[in-house]
């Protein structure tokens, strides 16, 4: 009986590992659009936009990980990525991503206003990454 090749995903941020398995296929949302990793891939590196990763961990079913942004690499079929922050679909707190919501849309108004163009680009980024966070956590619920 011949096992199916597999892939290991690990992802790492400044607070620590938040998830490592084994998977034979990983569906990443870079910043050049979407690219699904199987085993024996090219080796590439790529930097990933604020959204998610899936991981498939059985026939019917994929991890969800809610990604902050970051980079992966991928070669000798371990796929390591690098985020500023990550958190499991579980362990998304999802009334606090809706108060960072708010914060963010309050920054970005106030910004606008003010005609402060930095503080809308980081306003904008926050608001990106609490939306994220929502859409991730809700995800086929
Ligand atoms: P907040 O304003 O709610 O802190 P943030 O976008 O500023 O949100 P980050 O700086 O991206 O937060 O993350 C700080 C830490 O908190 C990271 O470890 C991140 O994984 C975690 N984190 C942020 N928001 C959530 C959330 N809604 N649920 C679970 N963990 C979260």
């Amino acid at each position: 009986m011949s096992e199916k090749p597999e892939l290991t995903v690990s992802v790492v941020t400044p607070d620590g590992k938040v998830y490592e398995n084994q998977s034979t296929l990983v569906i990443c949302k870079t910043t050049e659009g979407e690219l699904g990793i199987m085993p024996n891939h090219t080796p590439v590196l790529a930097s990933l936009a604020i959204d998610e990763i899936r991981v498939k961990v059985a026939e019917d079913h994929f991890d969800e990980i809610a990604i902050s942004g970051g980079f992966l690499e991928f070669s000798d079929n371990t796929l390591s990525i690098v985020a500023s922050a990550a958190e499991r679909k579980e362990s998304i707190d999802t009334s606090r991503a809706e108060r960072a919501r708010k914060r963010a849309e309050k920054r970005i108004e106030e910004a606008r206003n003010k005609h402060d163009d930095s503080e809308l680009k980081r306003a904008e980024i926050s608001l990106k990454r609490a939306i994220n966070r929502i859409k991730v956590s809700g995800s086929s619920k």
